[in-house]
């Protein structure tokens, strides 16, 4: 129960007491001999209790010195040393552990800066220290008080870090980076900063190429449609010929929308993102919209119409919102069977407006939604190719809708239809005479 100590020196105890007695029997003063004899061993306990509290206190200092002290103060004296002992070891194995986590970051050739609760800088490593050029005395201050950039601030500050944000970089012109947040701990964050100009560069390269393509083919392509119609036209014309022209007529025109989706496609890439913003009134480019649709559809005799479409002026670039309502509902022509329903409506939810169009048509297997708006993404390519289509149609209403702060959403059941709905933010809601969904 006890340990070796603790018992020899209850048997000393004992027998210094039996001492004690045994004088204080003899000079027949047992009480006054125990009082005087424990007040000494009172004393001599204090005296080693402050020989091992100056051992400790030199341990504290420098490394243990040699265990002088006797008995039960000698075993809690080596429990110290073993303890000491056992808390270098830790130490020093974290101390490799941080060295390493140190070295490993420091070969990253992306930018890590730790950041404590109070958004104050707490560790950055090499290629962070050579991206914000930071300096010793920039540890403990407030990360966006080096880090400026207004969207940089609100992407840190607003707390939502689903997906990263890529700025130009304000100390070097040209440069390009994405930052990404991690929380972790307690409330402490990890922002991973990459130098993303290369792809950027090679980026901005593919979208010059396909523009430059797209222009250069535009006139030759004008100039054989203008033959091909004349001839096509030409009474003289064998009639074996006249099948032959009938094709390269829906090729060219095929070519000809081609060439146009990619022009409008990669100017809604480029452009600068602060479009020309103007008050559009729905009704009227709605309405405008249908009436083309019922000339596409022509005698398939679809029964196209506005549904709850009232009264509404936001805030937007017309052509790209007109271009973006066409492609959603010429889709559900192209898409939906003789005679169907097709509809536009408008509504206005608590938090945004939302601009419907439903078809009652074939309908899109669950399977290929998520990847719909990519581009030349077909469900059945061969009946795309039949119905004309360039397979960039939604990828153009997506970027539209990128463009507006707005978001396409899809549901749609095989064999019973589609809704394809654009989602705007309230804010860009000048008037309205509806009432609000909730
Ligand atoms: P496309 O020019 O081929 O129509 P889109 O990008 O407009 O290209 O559409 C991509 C694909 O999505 C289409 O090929 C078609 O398979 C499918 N799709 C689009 N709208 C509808 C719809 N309303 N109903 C059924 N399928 C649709």
């Amino acid at each position: 129960m006890f340990r070796r100590g603790l018992k020899t020196e209850l048997r000393w105890l004992i027998l210094y007491l039996a001492v004690v007695a045994f004088i204080g029997v003899s000079i027949e003063k047992l009480a006054v001999s125990l009082v005087i004899g424990l007040l000494l061993y009172i004393a001599w306990l204090f005296y080693n209790l402050h020989k091992l509290e100056s051992w400790v206190l030199t341990t504290r200092r420098k490394s243990a010195p040699k265990n002088t002290l006797n008995g039960i103060w000698g075993e809690i004296a080596d429990d110290v040393i073993l303890l000491c002992n056992r808390y270098e070891k830790d130490k020093q194995r974290l101390q490799a552990v941080v060295s390493r986590v140190q070295d490993m970051t420091s070969a990253l050739t992306d930018g890590v800066i730790l950041v404590d609760g109070r958004s104050n800088i707490e560790w950055w490593n090499q290629a962070a220290k050579r991206l914000f050029d930071f300096r010793q005395v920039d540890l403990g201050h407030k990360l966006t008080n080096i880090i400026r950039h207004p969207d940089f601030i609100q992407y840190f500050e607003g707390g939502n870090y689903d997906e990263p944000i890529e700025l130009e970089s304000v100390r070097l012109s040209g440069q390009h980076l994405q930052f990404q947040v991690h929380r972790f701990g307690i409330g402490e964050r990890m922002v991973i900063v990459r130098d993303i100009t290369r792809v950027f560069k090679l980026e901005l390269m593919r979208k010059d190429f396909v523009a430059n393509v797209s222009h250069e083919l535009r006139t030759p392509l004008t100039v054989v449609r203008g033959y091909i119609e004349t001839l096509a036209d030409n009474d003289e014309i064998p009639n074996v010929w006249k099948r032959a022209f009938s094709q390269m007529q829906d090729q060219c025109q095929r070519m000809t929308a081609l060439v146009n989706d990619l022009i409008t496609l990669t100017k809604l890439e480029t452009d600068d993102r602060d479009i020309r913003q103007e008050a559009v009134d729905l009704l009227p480019v709605i309405e405008s919209i249908l009436a083309d649709a019922r000339a596409l559809s022509g005698e398939r005799n679809h029964n196209i119409h506005a549904k709850d479409a009232s009264d509404i002026v936001i805030l937007g670039n017309e052509r790209e919102i007109r271009s973006a309502i066409s492609n959603l509902v010429f889709n559900a022509v192209k898409y939906s069977a003789d005679g169907c329903d097709i509809s536009v409506a408008t509504h206005i939810l608590e938090n945004e407006f939302v601009i419907e169009v439903t078809d009652t048509g074939a309908g899109i297997d669950p399977k290929h939604l998520p990847r719909l708006t990519e581009r030349f993404y077909r469900v059945d390519g061969g009946r795309a190719t039949k119905t004309g289509g360039t397979g960039l149609g939604l990828a153009i209403v997506k970027h539209v809708l990128l463009r507006h702060d707005a978001y396409l959403k899809i549901s749609s059941k095989l064999g019973k239809g589609s809704t394809f709905s654009c989602h705007f933010p309230l804010d860009r809601l000048v008037e309205h005479n509806m009432d609000i969904v909730s």
